[in-house]
This record gives C-alpha cells, structure tokens and sequence, in this order.
C-alpha cells in the first residue's frame, strides 16, 4: 500500500466539539484549549476542553449504550465485525484527508502519515473486525456430574488515554479489541493531538456504531484523564503515556473500584550489533530504530550497542547516514524528520543533548534545534556513552542516539538489562546461537532480529518491568477486553 499521494496543506478541521451518545457538544465549562502545529508553534485551531462533568456525561452515555436489551449488547457478533470493517473503509477512503490532518497535528512526516500510519491503522481494525465472532471459551471436564464452561464477555465501560505520538494509531490499537469483545468506550486523546480522533469519531457515527459505544473527549491529562482513570462506573483503564503518569492512572484505578488496568509506557531500549552483522543493514536498522518519528515512541533503540571489532567504521557510517537526514517541512514529501511535538518536549531534548556533553558522550553529529520555527531537533548521534550518563539511562522520546561500545555477549546482556525499562530490544547478527542467547536473556516484551520497528496487528507487543502491564495486539490484545466468566451446570445422575 506503499503511495505516493500529494498531501492537503491546510485540511479543513470540521471537528473541535467532544464527541458524546454520537453527538457534538460543548464542553459543559465552556472552555477551549488551543492546538498547536509543531512545524511552527502556531495555534491551528481551538477545541473544546472536556473535564470531569464531560467524563461523567460520557460514561453516563456508555452505560446506556451497553445496558441489558440495548442494540449494542444485543447486536450479533458477526454485525460488529461488518460495523468495524465498515469504519476502516471509511478511513481508507478518507485516508489522504486523516494522513494531512495527523500531520498537521503531531508533526509526523506526510509520507509516514500515509504510508505507515494509516495502513496499520486500518490494517488493525479489520484484524479486530475479523475476530469478533471468533471469541471462544471452552469446555471442561470437571469432576462430578457438571457440565463446564467458560464463555468471554465484554469487560464493560474501556476509559482510553491516549498519548500523541502516534495519535490515530494508538487509537485503533485500543478501539479494536474493545470493540471487537462489545465493550463501549470514553477515548481521551492526548490534548497536543485531538483531531484525528475527532475526525475519526465522525466516521464511527457514519459507520453506523449504535449512540454511546464511543465517545471522545480531548482536555487535558489531571483533569479530564484524572476523572476516566478515577471513574467508579469505568470497569477498565488503557494507557499509553510515560512510565510516571502510568503509576498514578494505577493509584487511581487502586484508589477507587480497582478497575483493570493495562498500561504502555516508556522504553530505553538496547540494539545490539555483533561484528559478523551485515554493517549497512545494520546501520539502516539502527537509524530507523531510533530516528523514526523523530525519536518520539517508546521502543526507540536509543542504546545501541557495537561490537568493539566494528565500533569505528560503524560510527562513521552511522554519522553519514544520520547528517544525510532530510529535517524540514512535515508536508514536503522528501522530508524524513518533523519537529517535536511541543515546547516542553523540545526542551527536554536539547536539555538531555547539554548533559550528555557535560557528563562527557562524545557528540558525532548534531546536537543543536534545526531552523528557528518550530520544535525541530537535527538528528543527533553520541558515542562512548556509558549506562550512568543521563542520556544512557533516561528516556529521551526525542532524535538523539547513544552509541557504546561493547566486548562480550555476557557484558553486553548485563547491559542492555540494567535499566528499570523492558519494552524492546534488537540484535543485528547471522549468528543463530547468538540470536537464541540474546533473546532468551534480554528481558523485554519484544525482540527484534536484524530489523527494528517492525509491527504487525496480529503480533503482541507490550512491556516488560516499567515500561508496563498487559499487551496490545493480537489475540493476547484481545483478551485484555474481556471477562471470563465459568458456567458450571449439574447434570442428571450419570447411568
Ligand atoms: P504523558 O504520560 O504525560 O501523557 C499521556 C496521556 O496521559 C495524555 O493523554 C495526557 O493527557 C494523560 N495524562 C497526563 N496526566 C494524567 C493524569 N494525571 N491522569 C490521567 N491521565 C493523564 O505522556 P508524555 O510524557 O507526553 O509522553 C511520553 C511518554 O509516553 C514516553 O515515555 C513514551 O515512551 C511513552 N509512550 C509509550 C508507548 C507504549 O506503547 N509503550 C507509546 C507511546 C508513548
């Protein structure tokens, strides 16, 4: 699905209210917020700011829609396959249209918008739509004269929170199986990217969801966030955001009705390149590994680590690649690096790039903002880093590589494992006892082997240690959203 399409520069933004019970309304305080275009810091458009007497609307509406004898609860599970399948045609046709928005909206490159996001965005939710009448429990022989079984049911009312670096997507990956499973939601997107969720929730009503089965609400995180994860009437919390934020979704899910919990948090993660590794494949790994998204996404190989054999000669191509990256314009179709999301991000990166001069990384490559508009970074890569430096443990979300040199397979294990995070992890070689000794004691959710970034909605993905609880994706993905009941039934006495 890999096209070349010219991007709408200024796409029409038709949606700015929350979207509740499938109408469009205002906030009940009647406040906005503004959204920025981070290519230039300048507010696109303002939105209404929804806070916890939204949330409660919202809820209000989901309960409604998934009460005993409603449509939705009532609805074969086979028609709420053709409602999903029916959504992604609609994002399919409208695909050129969401792919400008998102990039209009988090800075993404127009040609990963729409070459990458929107293919996996749809590809997710008919992978979900093909599931749903595909749910099974089973059946078990239990002692005596019973007849068991298990059957799955929706959890119930599913509070999303959404972060902004892969604005729609992160929203498929949490629509799909809970809608699959007949759950209903109250979806927050994260407040520096809501449009595309606005806009989408426009083709869910268009698809024909049943009023209340998804609502949205943008604003901001301790308030409109805080009043989903304290909610009494929410059965279970989705997040994806950093590890800190993450901990007080889980206090406050805790606190209230324990409510389930699954969270995607952040990464530091290590890519490991052994001297037989193939180096140009090794370093095209690697920089897509990192630089994609301009550094911002949890499982970014920020760690990579190089065979002492290879460091040098790495390092150099490594560099060349990295000073060869088109930074610019997200809506010009050459450019491979945008900005960062927003000032705060900004900071926090150019902050990190200063410590890691001070505390003695050598820099190779970039290091400084790019242009004078606008939150761009130059892609930048640090060599000799050690897992003390700031910039060797702390995550970064932001274009900035960590290179280190390494010696053994036992050193380099003991490495990659010394952070609090465990989302991911790669290893580029052609060595298979290496690939089964790495991957067997690398403690991550997910390895890669001589590629980086690779995602497919039918393959789990989740952390390990801090970088979170639960999985997305896939069938294990599914289950996250759905209940297990056991049925035990007494027999007639046998004969
Ligand atoms: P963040 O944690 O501040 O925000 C994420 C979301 O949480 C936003 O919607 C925000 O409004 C909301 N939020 C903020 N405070 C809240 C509160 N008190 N209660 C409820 N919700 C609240 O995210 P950030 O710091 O901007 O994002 C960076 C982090 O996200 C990085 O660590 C990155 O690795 C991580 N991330 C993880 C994954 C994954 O799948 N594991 C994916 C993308 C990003």
């Amino acid at each position: 699905m890999t096209t070349m399409a010219t991007p709408i520069r200024n796409p029409e933004i038709r949606f700015k209210h929350l979207f509740i019970n499938n109408e469009w309304v205002n906030a009940a305080s009647g406040k906005t917020f503004h959204v920025l275009n981070p290519a230039t810091g300048k507010k696109t458009v303002d939105v209404q700011e929804g806070d916890k007497a939204d949330v409660d609307r919202a809820v209000a509406a989901a309960k409604k829609a998934i009460e005993t004898g409603s449509v939705w609860r009532n609805m074969d599970a086979s028609d709420r396959g053709r409602l999903l399948n029916r959504l992604a045609d609609l994002i399919e046709r409208d695909r050129l249209y969401l792919a400008s928005l998102e990039t209009l909206d988090c800075g993404k490159p127009f040609t990963d918008s729409y070459n990458t996001d929107m293919v996996l965005v749809m590809k997710c939710i008919r992978y979900y739509a093909g599931w749903t009448d595909k749910i099974c429990g089973k059946t078990i022989p239990m002692d005596g004269e019973y007849f068991c079984y298990t059957k799955h049911e929706p959890v119930g009312v599913c509070g999303q929170i959404l972060h902004w670096n892969f604005p729609l997507l992160m929203m498929a990956w949490k629509l799909g199986p809970a809608l699959a499973c007949g759950n209903v939601v109250v979806l927050k997107p994260a407040e520096q990217t809501p449009l595309t969720a606005l806009y989408t929730a426009s083709l869910i009503k268009e698809a024909g969801f049943p009023p209340g089965v998804v609502n949205v609400i943008p604003g901001y995180g301790p308030t409109a966030g805080a009043a989903i994860s304290e909610h009494y009437d929410i059965d279970r919390i989705a997040f994806t955001g950093s590890t800190e934020v993450g901990q007080i979704v889980m206090q406050a899910a805790a606190r209230t009705n324990l409510k389930r919990v699954t969270l995607e948090l952040g990464g530091k993660s290590p890519n490991v390149i052994f001297a037989d590794a193939d180096v140009d494949r090794a370093v095209e790994t690697c920089q897509n590994g990192l630089f994609l998204n301009m550094g911002q996404y949890c499982c970014a190989a920020s760690r990579t680590y190089v065979h002492e054999e290879i460091y040098d000669v790495f390092i150099r191509k490594l560099v060349e690649k990295a000073k060869s990256r088109v930074v610019g314009d997200p809506f010009d179709v050459r450019t491979i690096c945008g900005p960062q999301i927003d000032q705060e991000q900004f900071d926090k990166v150019i902050a990190l790039i200063e410590s890691g001069v001070q505390q003695g990384a050598k820099l190779e490559c970039g290091g400084k903002r790019q242009g004078t508009v606008g939150y761009f970074v130059q892609p930048t890569v640090f060599s000799g880093v050690t897992e003390e430096m700031r910039i060797g443990r702390e995550e970064i979300c932001g274009p900035v590589m960590q290179v280190t040199k390494f010696r053994t397979m036992d050193d380099v294990v003991q490495r990659a494992n010394r952070t609090n995070y465990g989302l991911a992890a790669g290893i580029c070689t052609k060595d298979l006892d290496k690939v089964m000794t790495y991957s067997n004691h690398v403690r991550a959710g997910t390895i890669w082997v001589n590629s980086f970034n690779v995602f497919g909605a039918q393959c789990p993905f989740g952390g390990f240690k801090m970088s979170g609880i639960g999985r997305e994706l896939g069938e294990y993905g599914l289950h996250e959203y759905s209940e297990l009941k056991t049925v035990i039934i007494k027999t007639p006495t046998k004969f």
